[in-house]
């Protein structure tokens, strides 16, 4: 079984000269790949997107927030309901950055999880600096909620427990390869393997030897041999278990 990437946005404007030869070698590296939407046209632009072995997550990230209205969440449901959506997302809490209102950010984040649960579908979390209103929040569905990936993950390893404890998967990026992120390997290695995946969040977050260049999603390779080496498992072993914890949580089938 081969690497997926379960977590990029390859209808980024960072891809506009080359998106078609990106999604060819991606999709020659590896098994699937997941592109994530962070408002209503880049929802629309991953579906665009959709083909064999192809998936769209649609959804508004806490960014955008502040303009999640009624209109925009009839919007999203209807781009739910399309061929190819595996996920609702990406949604949540960034207090780092904060674009949006924090009182925003909760009520659209809410409003999502309600629809996913509504559609029986799972959910990519976008968390930075919030877990304080994150996990309670998280929490109040989770018994509802068909499944929960925290993308990205940049919390702790007590928070990555906690999150585990509540059936959830935790989601790692390019960034765990970076020499400082100690922390963060430390989350990793608390995780359960069953309970881990691996995404780039390409175009971000290109992980050591391409730090600092665009991201592109069969990056995910140099992502998976750190995580494998800090889990004590062969790359193979690493790639089966994440896979299938890829297929499990999203319901692709391959
Ligand atoms: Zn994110
Ligand atoms: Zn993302």
């Amino acid at each position: 079984m081969r690497l997926v990437d379960t977590h990029c946005h390859l209808q980024s404007e960072r891809y506009s000269e080359d998106r078609e030869a990106v999604l060819e070698e991606s999709l020659n590296r590896l098994e699937w790949l997941v592109i994530i939407g962070d408002d209503l046209p880049s929802s629309e632009a991953a579906l665009a997107l959709v083909r064999h072995r192809v998936y769209a997550v649609v959804g508004v990230h806490p960014y955008y927030a502040a303009a999640f209205d009624a209109a925009q969440e009839e919007a999203l449901a209807a781009l739910a309901a399309r061929p190819g959506v595996v996920a609702i997302g990406e949604m949540g809490l960034d207090y780092f950055n904060e674009y949006s209102p924090r009182a925003a950010q909760q009520t659209a984040f809410r409003r999502q999880l309600e629809m996913a649960c509504a559609l029986g579908l799972p959910v990519a979390i976008h968390n930075r600096d919030a877990d304080a209103d994150t996990y309670p929040i998280l929490k109040e569905f989770s018994t509802s909620l068909k499944g929960c990936i925290m993308h990205c993950f940049g919390s702790t390893a007590a928070d990555a427990e906690r999150y585990v404890e509540l059936g959830f998967h935790i989601s790692f990026a390019g960034n765990v390869t970076f020499p400082k992120a100690e922390a963060l390997r430390d989350a990793a290695r608390v995780t359960p393997l069953d309970r881990l995946l691996v995404e780039t969040d390409a175009p971000f977050l290109a992980p050591i030897p391409f730090r600092g260049k665009r991201c592109e999603p069969h990056h995910v390779a140099h992502t998976a041999a750190c995580l494998a080496e800090l889990k004590g498992v062969t790359l193979e072993a690493f790639t089966a278990q994440t896979t299938a914890n890829a297929a499990a949580v999203y319901g692709i089938a391959h």
